[in-house]
């Protein structure tokens, strides 16, 4: 089974309102909060409300409904939070991480916006 949804992983747990978080945005789809370990000084998580393991599955399995609504949730807080590059923001980088290569820590699909300093190159080479 490629996509073993894990149904105690951490972000369901919030989703199911047993741990709290500190919510951006929320939508019937998808909810956006602020990362427990920013890494910048705008670092929110997005996820979609259902049980997706990583951006692929939710790309494949996930209704168009929930598909749209997560990439305007995006751009919502993107707007929200003035990093728009060419609308007076200084920019931001999102990431996924899927799986194991990806050092993935949570087993439910989340989207990292991450802004507000230099950011650096995308990877950096190892060995
Ligand atoms: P990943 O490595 O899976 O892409 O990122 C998981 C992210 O979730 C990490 O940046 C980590 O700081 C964040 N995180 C882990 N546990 C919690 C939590 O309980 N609350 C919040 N808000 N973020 C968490």
């Amino acid at each position: 089974m490629p996509y073993d949804y894990d149904d105690q992983n951490i972000f369901a747990k919030i989703l199911r309102g047993e741990i709290p978080n500190n919510t951006v945005m929320e939508t019937e789809h998808t909810l956006a909060f602020n990362d427990i370990h920013a890494q910048a000084p705008v670092h929110v998580l997005v996820i979609p409300k259902g049980p997706y393991v990583t951006y692929d599955h939710f790309a494949l399995a996930a209704s168009e409904a929930e598909i749209v609504d997560f990439t305007r949730v995006c751009g919502r807080i993107c707007a929200a939070a003035g990093i728009q590059p060419g609308e007076g923001g200084q920019g931001y980088r999102t990431i996924s991480n899927a799986g194991e290569a990806a050092v993935q820590e949570v087993p439910h699909y989340h989207l990292h916006i991450l802004a507000g300093r230099p950011l650096g190159r995308m990877l950096q080479k190892v060995g």
